[in-house]
């Protein structure tokens, strides 16, 4: 049956291109994505053997294979929002909608997702067991991840393991790279307010300058990864706002900061939360101001389940071979929320190369020239439908 695949992708792959197209044009921000989850939605209730749910948080869709059948069930998901970024690519498919748009080929991994659903519902009495297909919105803002995961998608039924691919600008079509353990790094953004004396810009000796202060703590806050993190562990401390004063004759009263920090392992995690807090606090109160520090328990790190990256090497070499195969050594110090599935069930995630191979540079990831490449949806669809026959033992 499964070695049918092929045959099964091809003659739908013009209509594929035409959704992943359609939904290109139609980009929506995290939590809005309604006219996309309705196009999904439309999309599965055509198909056999595959039970829609109803929706767990409001824009999210799920639907699951064999929703009667006895035996484990795998759980693949994809990401459905865009970004808010004015599109620059100039195909004719472009965003209609300005400020926003598909830049990190979340278009392409749903659309894969439908592919793999069309395929598979046509093999459904091959499979012993149940798939779950879990299109998840809000993957770039808050999080949606967690709150599916807090929603119960990983319950009735329950899924036994999962995972995702992300569309990969760095590799060219047809490779797939992926790590044997950490992905994705964790993160803790954090706000700080220093609270000073406002004045004159020409009586400093009056006022307790926050600007000043502001401006020792980012300096000393570079010494936490230096000093503070073990050499050979990684994380990263980086200021991204800051915000004060009204004139330029004027000490403002306070200043504002906010940034994020990003590590591998929980021990560090803490160990650079309390350093943080002492370094701001101690560094505000030297010079006569104070400080109020706001962090926040951001994403997990996403660590890959081992018996499931063995699926995806498995079908890699199966499908591709090994030199298609790229071992990812050393993590990325960006975050996931797949991660949240990962803490609870066996996951992985996978990178798919959308790089087109006469090309040897592509826009990356969150830039505005950046778009999926359709060459690639073939290469997802075989890649999920290779893993789920790998999950189930199928031999046929
Ligand atoms: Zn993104
Ligand atoms: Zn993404």
């Amino acid at each position: 049956m499964f070695n049918r695949i092929a045959s099964l992708i091809e003659p739908i792959l013009p209509e594929l291109t035409a959704f992943r197209r359609d939904l290109h044009s139609h980009p929506e921000l995290s939590r809005r994505e309604h006219r996309t989850s309705e196009k999904i939605r439309a999309a599965l209730a055509k198909l056999p053997n595959l039970e829609v749910l109803p929706a767990l948080t409001g824009t999210d869709v799920v639907a699951v294979l064999n929703a009667d059948k006895p035996g484990r069930c795998l759980g693949i998901r994809a990401d459905i929002d865009a970004l808010p970024i004015q599109e620059q690519t100039g195909v004719e498919y472009q965003s209609t909608v300005p400020g926003v748009m598909h830049a990190c080929g979340h278009d392409g991994h749903t659309t894969v997702l439908l592919g793999t659903a069309m395929v598979l519902s046509k093999l459904a009495d091959a499979i012993p067991g149940k798939v779950k297909f879990v299109f998840q919105p809000d993957e770039e803002d808050e999080g949606g991840g967690r709150r599916l995961c807090e929603h119960g998608v990983l319950e009735s039924p329950k899924v036994d393991g999962i995972v995702a691919l992300h569309a990969w600008p760095g590799q060219p079509v047809g490779t797939i790279s992926f790590s044997r353990s950490t992905v994705t790094a964790a993160s803790s953004p954090f706000a700080i307010k220093v609270l000073g004396v406002g004045g004159h810009g020409a009586y400093p000796h009056r006022s307790v300058d926050p600007i000043v202060i502001s401006a020792h703590i980012i300096t000393a806050l570079q010494t936490l990864v230096s000093r503070v993190v073990d050499p050979r562990d990684a994380a990263v401390v980086s200021v991204g706002q800051i915000r004060a004063g009204s004139a330029d004759n004027v000490i403002p009263p306070e200043a504002e900061m906010a940034g994020t920090m990003r590590y591998l392992l929980p021990a560090t995690g803490e160990k650079l939360h309390e350093c943080f807090r002492r370094l701001v606090e101690q560094t505000a109160a030297a010079h006569g101001g104070r400080a109020e520090i706001r962090i926040q328990q951001g994403y997990p790190p996403l660590i890959n389940n081992a018996a499931m990256v063995a699926l995806i090497e498995g079908a890699v070499c199966d499908l591709f071979g090994q030199d298609h195969m790229v071992i990812e050594d050393m993590p990325s110090m960006g975050v996931e929320d797949f991660a949240y599935y990962a803490e609870r069930v066996p996951a992985a995630m996978f990178r798919m190369g959308i790089r087109p191979a006469h090309l040897g540079d592509y826009p990356h990831l969150h830039n505005p020239g950046f778009n999926f490449n359709d060459e690639a949806l073939p290469v997802g669809i075989r890649m999920f439908c290779e893993i789920v026959r790998r999950f189930f033992n199928v031999t046929d």
